[in-house]
């Protein structure tokens, strides 16, 4: 009962609170917050502590910035209720493989990123935690008010009590595994009848053709694409079929950072998080996040490799946070080429490379493009086989033309045979990049 009142609370807070007008206001609002925090932060996290070196709170924009790999290695002198980055692993690894997502460590729930093995990010979020985000998510995500019933199936890879505490009498959830076969979702869905269907994108398309087929018979008021990134050809197939907008979470093991309003525009979180830009060309950036709510797990000045994408314009519905014209994927996904005046590489953002596959042909239902090495691109399209030369030979020349305007030495481009993807543990990426490329020490144009 407490849970639920505090849930409440945050709830109503996120919802009624923000009297905040101005950027202007938000601004200093949220330096007030990060300061408070710190003050409590830092002291009980031996790591940061000592990564500052006692500089000043003010200046907290000057503090060094952390990664994914610093926060891994440091685990245990970061968090701030002394746990075990072993201990840690041993629970989250187990309770994947049992498929039983309730063990915790004094109340502390422990879960795991996705990510490839020995890159997964481990996060802790103490009882109050969960509670404030499970308030915060419904209060951005429901589109009717708390007291009205919903019911939300929500696709995951793996559970996690955090999203089984948004769990009521009213509101109930359900979680999909995705490691179950698809016939079994659909027969769970058509019983279920979910009011809000939330899945990666990759899911979210094989629900909306099994829509197309009636083999699926839902009608959710509200579809919320999450976990991966939203390509545009996705997003207007299973637009379509579910006839309406779809909606975003942006949300990773460090925060819930972002969500679509009315409008379909994705806005930053800034009433969770301050944000910090680094920016990699005049709109696009990598965002510096401070968390400042989470204290198990502190968040401060921390870079996420997302490619994030600055609207040109302020959202027709009136946010003052931050509206986001895509997200765009990761610094991952960025495919690196020859300098046509050799020695240097030329960095192709995704964008670029979806844009000329998909101005190339309307006939391309899916994709991916991945590049194998500076010099080897492997393009896999789905297309009506009678029409696959031509459309091959069209991509060539599109990218071909992009890679000339970008000054690129052109790469070979080899086609091969398009296969569904069937592995949904795995994140669905368009676009990748396999081999690794160190862009600190590298020469970049
Ligand atoms: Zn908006």
């Amino acid at each position: 009962m407490i849970d639920k009142l505090i849930i409440l609370h945050h709830y109503l807070q996120t919802k009624l609170h923000h009297p905040i007008q101005t950027r202007q206001d938000l601004e200093v609002w949220q330096e007030r917050r990060v300061h408070k925090h710190l003050k409590t932060v830092l002291p009980k996290s031996s790591f940061y502590h000592q990564y500052y070196q006692g500089l000043p709170i003010q200046e907290w924009r000057k503090f060094p910035i952390i990664e994914k790999q610093m926060m891994m290695e440091h685990f245990d002198r970061l968090n701030t209720v002394g746990i075990d980055k072993d201990d840690a692993y041993r629970i989250a690894l187990a309770s994947e493989e049992n498929r039983d997502f309730s063990p915790q460590i004094h109340e502390v729930s422990v879960g795991l990123s996705s990510g490839t093995s020995g890159n997964r990010g481990l996060f802790l979020v103490s009882r109050q935690e969960r509670l404030r985000w499970a308030g915060t998510i419904l209060a951005k995500v429901l589109p009717a008010p708390l007291w009205k019933s919903q019911k939300i199936a929500f696709f995951l890879r793996a559970n996690n009590n955090l999203y089984q505490t948004i769990n009521s009498r009213r509101i109930q959830f359900r979680f999909f595994d995705l490691l179950d076969p698809i016939p079994l979702h659909i027969q769970r869905l058509n019983y279920y009848q979910p009011s809000i269907l939330a899945a990666p994108p990759s899911v979210l398309r094989i629900l909306a053709m099994a829509l197309k087929s009636k083999e699926l018979k839902i009608k959710p008021c509200k579809v919320i694409s999450i976990a991966e990134v939203l390509e545009p050809l996705d997003d207007l197939f299973i637009k379509e079929q579910f006839q309406q907008t779809i909606h975003q979470v942006y949300q990773c093991t460090e925060g819930f950072l972002g969500v679509s309003c009315s409008h379909g525009t994705i806005h930053l979180n800034e009433d969770l998080v301050v944000i910090e830009k680094e920016y990699i060309d005049d709109r696009r950036f990598f965002p510096v996040i401070t968390d400042f709510f989470r204290t198990t797990q502190p968040i401060i000045r921390y870079r996420l490799n997302d490619i994030l994408v600055e609207s040109s314009e302020p959202c027709t519905c009136g946010s003052i946070f931050t509206a986001l014209e895509k997200i765009e994927g990761r610094s991952d996904d960025i495919f690196y080429l020859y300098s046509r005046f050799g020695g240097k590489f030329i960095p192709v953002f995704p964008d670029f490379l979806r844009r000329s596959i998909l101005q190339a042909a309307a006939e391309i239902a899916e994709y991916r493009i991945i590049q194998h090495n500076p010099g080897l691109i492997e393009v896999l399209v789905k297309v009506p086989a009678e029409m696959r030369f031509v459309i091959e030979r069209k991509i060539d020349i599109a990218m071909n033309h992009l890679f000339t305007s970008l000054e690129c030495q052109l790469p070979q481009i080899i086609h091969t045979s398009w296969s569904p993807q069937t592995d949904f543990q795995k994140k669905l990426r368009r676009v990748e990049r396999k081999f690794k490329f160190n862009d600190d020490q590298s020469d970049i144009i």
